[in-house]
């Protein structure tokens, strides 16, 4: 059951991908390119007063980088730059840990959770975690500023 959810998930976001466009001057943005799979992705990143006011991405790739991106811009909208990057290592670890996840702790993930599915294919990971080393860099870069 829950398999399928997630399959769901993932095919809805493929299909219609949230914040699937360009932000005119961003903040920041950074590109991300997969060659296991010839994925790319741009992320865009828009700080107002701390807070990630709006984040969107474009690119190409598989279902998996694309819902992974979609699912990303939903869950870090607003968020401090604190927290998107305790996000970002949340999810990297879930999906690279070699523990498996547990049921509570993947349903801590919401929507996300949907992604740790590729945890049995290794080849695939690199897919859905493109967007969020991508996003990881733009943060870094404006850290620097
Ligand atoms: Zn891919």
């Amino acid at each position: 059951m829950l398999e399928e959810l997630y399959q769901e998930i993932i095919l809805d976001h493929y299909k219609r991908p949230r914040n699937f466009r360009i932000i005119e001057l961003p903040s920041a943005s950074a590109e991300g390119f997969n060659p296991l799979c010839g994925d790319e992705v741009t992320v865009y990143i828009n700080l107002k007063e701390g807070l990630l006011e709006d984040l969107s991405f474009q690119g190409q790739g598989c279902a998996l980088s694309k819902a992974s991106a979609s699912l990303m811009t939903l869950r870090l909208k607003n968020k401090t730059l604190c927290e998107a990057k305790a996000d970002i290592d949340r999810i990297c670890t879930l999906l690279t840990q070699e523990e498996e996840p547990d049921a509570s702790s993947l349903e801590s993930f919401g929507d996300l959770g949907a992604l740790a599915g590729i945890r049995k294919f290794p080849a695939r990971i690199k897919c859905a975690t493109l967007p969020w080393h991508a996003l990881k860099q733009a943060l870094d870069a404006i850290h620097m500023e």
